[in-house]
């Protein structure tokens, strides 16, 4: 996802600020379960929250979505 790509809430309409999490470096680290290895999984990705700030409505997106195919 573009930082600089604005989003509107979808429940409101209002404009929405991308965040990050306080937990990890990058984001929240998300695996696809199909990739689970015995000492790895590599089909993950980061995700960080888009949050409206007129009605706190939350939307996640992932880094790197593709992979975790
Ligand atoms: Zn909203």
């Amino acid at each position: 996802m573009d930082n600089s790509e604005k989003r509107t809430c979808l429940k409101c309409g209002s404009e929405m600020t991308k965040c990050y999490v306080a937990e990890g470096f990058r984001g929240l680290l998300v695996k696809n379960p199909e990739g689970d290895r015995i000492l790895s999984n590599k089909k993950n990705t980061n995700i960080n929250p888009v949050i409206c700030t007129h009605c706190g409505f939350a939307e996640w997106y992932a880094d790197e979505p593709e992979n975790l195919i």
